[in-house]
This record gives structure tokens, sequence and C-alpha cells, in this order.
């Protein structure tokens, strides 16, 4: 380590336009001791032995709030299905399920063909409909993938929390993501180019993903539309391409780093707003600065980041395991 010098500039400190987040890009700190990879374990037979996820132990879990994929004269809580919503058994609010994305013990996002993620999308849409039906007013969907990202199984699988308010992070981007004067639609508008890593059209929108030119974490990924669709569950078709760019983020990360754990998120907002998706790989532990001052500490500045994401991009999914 070079000696402090007096004059030495504090790197700035970069604040995230939609949430406000504040962020300092510190490379220096790539190469701590300890920030390897947490990644990936491989399954043990114990583990495929007792999935309660895998088809054929339906009987596992509690009785099923849907199915999808399964023909007409398929028994509830049988064999036959491709998606299937049940709740949680460790609920920490009143209702919370579990979307189960395979019938067979797939491990991660990145294994699942697009049909399969495009179907999850729909099992969320639907769950998404029965809660505002009841008057829930945010449905949150989250990916847990890897235990450092808090899986506590790891047949993959997504979570719905119902809430009758938006939860607080929904609640503080949303004045930034007026139509009026939409922070998403400027980031997007002058998103440098090299940051981007890939593009889809859908209808009259184009879905980005993209390196998080203020990421908390290495390697953040946002996915957006390039316009204000309304409710994200409204706007299936466009939230299942969002959600498959998210998952080809994910693969390359993989590609990068090795099976890398990660939390994927919707924001969604009723009424105005941007919907969006997060990427957050959980390479990093977040310690007392970041949780103490509120100032999150980046190894991997952006470019950087993108510079090898995106030639990650024609390499297999499922790189080696890190020895
Ligand atoms: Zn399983
Ligand atoms: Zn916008
Ligand atoms: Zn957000």
């Amino acid at each position: 380590m070079t000696p402090e010098s007096p004059k030495r500039k504090a790197p700035p400190l970069l604040s995230d336009p939609i949430s406000g987040r504040k962020v300092v890009l510190a490379p220096g700190r790539r190469r701590r001791p300890g920030n390897g990879n947490a990644g990936i374990a491989a399954a043990t037979a114990e583990e495929l032995e007792r999935c309660p996820f895998c088809e054929g132990r339906e009987d596992k879990t509690p009785p099923e709030l849907l199915a999808l994929g399964g023909t007409a004269a398929r028994a509830p809580d049988s064999p036959g299905w491709k998606v299937r919503v049940v709740p949680n058994l460790y609920s920490a609010f009143e209702r919370q399920q579990v979307v189960i994305h395979s019938p067979r013990h797939v491990r991660s996002v990145t294994e699942l063909p697009p049909g399969q993620l495009a179907l999850v999308v729909e099992a969320w849409a639907e769950v998404a409909e029965r809660a505002w039906r009841e008057g829930f007013d945010h449905l949150q969907v989250f990916v847990n993938e890897g235990t450092a990202a808090g899986a506590s199984l790891a047949h993959s699988h997504s979570q719905l929390v119902w809430l009758d308010h938006a939860p607080p992070e929904v609640a503080l981007e949303q004045p930034q993501l007026s139509s009026d004067n939409c922070a998403l639609c400027a980031l997007l508008a002058h998103l440098n180019p090299k940051l981007v890593l890939d593009e889809r059209k859908v209808g009259k929108s184009i879905l980005t993903l993209a390196v998080s030119p203020s990421g908390r974490a290495p390697y953040e990924l946002l996915v957006a539309p390039s316009d204000h669709l309304g409710d994200a569950f409204g706007a299936t078709e466009e939230l299942a391409a969002a959600f498959a760019l998210a998952v080809e983020g994910a693969r390359r990360l993989n590609v990068v780093e090795g099976p890398s754990p990660f939390n994927i998120w919707l924001h969604n907002f009723q009424g105005d707003g941007h919907w969006h998706l997060e990427l957050i790989p959980r390479l990093n532990v977040f310690a007392g600065v970041e949780l103490g001052l509120g100032i999150f500490v980046n190894p991997t500045p952006p470019s950087e980041a993108a510079r090898l994401l995106r030639a990650a991009t024609n390499e297999v999914s499922g790189a080696k395991a890190r020895p």
C-alpha cells in the first residue's frame, strides 16, 4: 500500500439518481483478502432426496395456490405441472408465496429455458391479480440465489410478498420516477453505451440490460423498459423479456466470476412510476461503512464490470466453479 499523501483526493461520492444512495468506487480494495467468491456449492445427495420442490413431492409443501402448464385433468398437488405456487412455510409477512420455477431439480434461473421464464412471470401476474382483487396495493417479487443471497432451498424459486403499501425502497424511489421528471428515463437516455450489455424490443418498448452506473456492489445490473408501462404485472410480455435479460446478466456473471450468489427484484409502482429490475451479486460483504454510514464501497468500477460482462457474451453458461 502506498503511504497516504496529505494531498490525496478522496474518490468522488456518486449519488444513485433513482434511490439517492451514495456510492464510492474504490478499485484498490478489490484484492483485499477474503474477497473471494462465496460461490454456489454443488448439490448434495441429501438435497436431491429431500427437496420438497421437486415434482412428485407435492405433499411436502402446503397446498398449492396455483399451478401452470398442467393438463385440465390434473388434480391439485399432484405431478404434471411446469410452475407451481405454494405458501411460504416460514413467512415473515401475512401473505408470502414461493413460485417453484421447474418440476426438475434446477438450481439456478440461468438453467431455465426462455419459455419457462415466461411461465414464471405468468404465475407472478396471476398472483398479482388475486392480490389486487383482495385490496392489496403492492406485490413484491424477488429471487434469492445461493446461500450468501439468502436462499435456504436450492431448487430455483422466486418469492412473492403481498403488501398493503409500497415497501420503503419503492416509496423512496417513486418521487424520482414520475413521468414528468423521471430519473430512470434520463439515466437511460444518457447511459454510456459501453455499460449496455443487451437490448430487446417488445412492442413499442426497448428493454435494456445495463451495468448500473452507480452500483453499490460489483456487477450490479439494471433492467428497464424505455418507457412508462404502468403496472409491470399488466405488461407481462415486457416483464418476461426484462426477467430474461436479468437472467442473461446472471449467466454472464457466472461466466466471469464462477457460479455466484445474487438477488434479483422488481421495483413496481402503482400509479405513476417506471418499473425496473435490479440484480445485485452477493460477492462482497456489506460492513460498517455500508450499513453504518450509508455509503456503499464498490471495488469494481461499472466500466470495468461492463467490459468483463460484455466479453462473456459468447461463452457457454455454467462456468467452472472456482477452486
Ligand atoms: Zn428440487
Ligand atoms: Zn421513466
Ligand atoms: Zn429500484
